[in-house]
């Protein structure tokens, strides 16, 4: 990773940072989800940024991969817990970041415990350090208030155009996961904690979809579907109001058909909304840090942590 990668990682960071605090004024009870996540995703742009994914809102028992349909009509709740989880890219240098809003002092514990596994793992990141430290980290701050981490999700190491680059950063103590952190390295740190089972499963609902890199060079022609979602999203995941043209021309039913059928064939990877049992509460908070030679700084606030 040369210096100029790094100064686009931090870059990112920064705008991430600046829709991050945008988020936390948009989000109120009975807002539009659609409204809310093309609010940020024009913000992104606006400050100079893209979208690295589409914004992801889940609700509740939601832990990840909600992002608003192009015709969504549903409303954040009176009562509840918003995960809004944003990704920025700047010549493929991605900062992943999340926050949780709760609209109740009910789900301040779970709130304020999960921040704290995130705070108190951010501290402890330098050159090194063992993935499962850090997971051991995170679940001991958010056992001892009684709560579960989610065992299947987790942080992971970022590559320029990829997102989930290949390590994994647990959100427990994972004795069988024998990765370090590697300096000129990017990563998200992302501590998830449930009042259900801490465990997520997959939805029936996709709203968010990649092209599977290894389907770049069997299908990219000109004219084909795949060769328009790849100008616009590369092989990050991207959600169908990114492609109002391609609606028009085909209707959103045979559209969301086409994506369906490209899923089956292996050319997309879809994305389901993830959510612990119906009835639990969600948070969930992410930074990416980039591990340098001499210090750690969280892109995501550019702030120097060690
Ligand atoms: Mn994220
Ligand atoms: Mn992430």
């Amino acid at each position: 990773m040369n210096e100029d990668v790094v100064k686009k990682y931090i870059a990112a960071g920064e705008i991430a940072e600046k829709v991050k605090e945008r988020a936390m004024r948009e989000v109120k009870p009975g807002v539009k989800i659609l409204s809310l996540v093309s609010t940020l995703e024009n913000y992104v742009v606006e400050l100079g940024g893209k979208p690295a994914f589409p914004i992801n809102v889940s609700i509740n028992n939601e832990a990840a991969h909600r992002t608003a349909y192009i015709d969504d009509e549903s409303v954040l709740p009176e009562d509840g817990i918003v995960k809004v989880d944003i990704g920025v890219h700047i010549d493929g240098c991605i900062a992943d970041t999340a926050i949780t809003i709760a609209f109740s002092e009910r789900y301040s514990e779970l709130v304020d415990a999960t921040r704290e596994a995130l705070e108190k793992a951010l501290k402890n990141i330098k050159p090194g350090i063992r993935a499962s430290e850090v997971g051991s980290i995170v679940e001991k701050v958010i056992r001892s208030r009684g709560f579960k981490v989610i065992r299947n999700l987790s942080g992971h190491s970022l590559a320029e155009y990829t997102i989930h680059a290949g390590e994994t950063i647990p959100n427990y103590k994972d004795s069988l996961n024998f990765t370090r952190l590697r300096p000129r390295a990017a990563y998200a740190i992302e501590p998830f904690a449930s009042t259900g089972r801490g465990v997520v499963y997959d939805e029936k609902r996709v709203s968010i979809y990649a092209i599977r890199p290894t389907s770049i060079l069997r299908e990219i022609s000109e004219g084909h579907i795949l060769t328009s979602i790849y100008g616009k999203s590369r092989t990050l995941p991207f959600s169908e109001r990114w492609f109002p043209d391609l609606i028009a021309l085909l209707g959103i039913s045979r559209f969301r058909e086409i994506l369906r059928e490209l899923s089956k064939t292996g050319y997309l990877i879809p994305y389901p909304v993830l959510s612990d049992i119906p009835g639990s509460y969600v948070a969930q908070f992410e930074e990416t840090v980039l591990v340098l030679d001499e210090r750690s700084v969280i892109v995501t606030t550019n702030r120097s942590i060690l």
